[in-house]
């Protein structure tokens, strides 16, 4: 273990002002008192690990982030359980993406271990920022910066990593989300950094998520950037087809999408209750046909920030894809939503092992 310096706010949130703000949390903007902060050089490797006051970072403006983007961050949630306890959620699968999506980027690889003892460390101090409201949670941002001062492009020397939390309620208001088909955009290419969860993704992806938005849609689908005819994975989550046959189809882990922790618990838990997840590539074509046949029952996205979202309308220039009513959520998202949360809330028995107590 290694042994964090803690450092207390001398201006902690005020008790009352923190209960108000647990309430009725907006999603991301609000922070907790506290961040934990770990150094890398090539030097000294990972030292001075610290929890501190969250505050403004002071960086040089020829720090190699701001210019060549060398950034990689992680999403995670802590829980109040039932029983009171906080936990977080398969964070050892977040530590080993994050060390999988350093080694894309190039950057220095935090021990696992490490990872997990620094966000357990931040939430401890802040442990009273775990909100206790249905569907709430205290959510985790893991990030790395390299900030070695240099212009020129190679893999930087000198990283920050550093982890911020924001009391968060639920991330879509309620009922099924309306998701545009990006037909010209794409977000990853074989061979790119698709799999990484760095930030440079997503600043591509953000001009397809206003075009979404234009459209009316809440969110943006991505399909391959080879042929644009296979569904790759939304924005900012994995992407699940239920079809009348009862099977779940779900596209592949290719390196062009993300690993997703909750598409990967839901497959274990859809698996455990007889419903078989097919992890097949799904032709954008074939999918808007099987919607208006009835081959394809149920659609829905699934990600830590909004857990399981319901799908209820597939819109592209060319038509609609609308699954069941297209404003109610399906019975079998629901159910799943439903196994993941109480687990997650620690209502259930954990047999995988999922929930880590802090
Ligand atoms: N895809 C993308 C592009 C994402 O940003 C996320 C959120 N991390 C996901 C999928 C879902 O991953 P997870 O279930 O691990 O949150």
């Amino acid at each position: 273990m290694t042994t964090f310096t803690i450092e207390k706010t001398d201006t902690p949130t005020d008790p009352a002002r923190r209960a108000e703000l647990l309430a009725n949390p907006a999603f991301g903007r609000v922070f907790t008192d506290h961040m934990a902060v770990i150094r890398y050089t090539e030097e000294r490797g990972w030292h001075d690990a610290k929890v501190t006051a969250r505050r403004p970072l002071s960086i040089d403006p020829a720090s190699t982030v701001l210019h060549y983007g060398q950034e990689i961050f992680e999403g995670m949630k802590a829980y109040r359980e039932a029983d009171g306890h906080v936990a977080t959620f398969r964070p050892q699968a977040n530590a080993s993406r994050f060390a999988a999506s350093a080694k894309r980027m190039g950057m220095a690889v935090l021990p696992e271990d490490l990872f997990i003892q620094a966000v357990d460390e931040l939430v401890r101090v802040d442990q009273d920022w775990v909100p206790s409201g249905d569907g709430q949670s205290l959510y985790l941002r893991p990030f790395m910066i390299s900030n070695e001062v240099f212009l020129g492009v190679k893999p930087a020397t000198e990283y920050l990593f550093i982890v911020i939390a924001c009391p968060v309620g639920a991330y879509f208001s309620s009922g099924c989300v309306s998701v545009w088909v990006s037909e010209f955009y794409t977000r990853a290419a074989i061979g790119g950094t698709g799999e990484a969860k760095c930030g440079g993704n997503y600043a591509g992806s953000l001009v397809a998520q206003a075009e979404a938005k234009e459209k009316g849609c809440d969110q943006v689908l991505f399909l391959d950037a080879r042929e644009r005819r296979f569904v790759e994975e939304m924005g900012g989550m994995n992407v699940m087809f239920v079809r009348n046959d009862g099977k779940i189809v779900t596209p592949p882990l290719g390196g062009t999408i993300l690993r997703g922790i909750t598409r990967d618990s839901l497959i274990k838990l859809a698996s455990d209750h007889g419903i078989e997840v097919l992890q097949e590539p799904v032709e954008i074509d074939e999918l808007f046909a099987g919607a208006a046949s009835g081959k394809y029952t149920e659609a829905f996205a699934c990600g830590t920030a909004a857990v399981l979202s319901p799908i209820g309308k597939l819109i592209r220039p060319s038509g609609e894809a609308v699954f069941g009513d297209g404003k109610t959520p399906g019975p079998v998202a629901m159910k799943l939503k439903t196994l993941l949360t109480d687990i997650q809330g620690g209502r259930t028995n954990d047999v995988h092992g999922w929930v880590h107590r802090i």
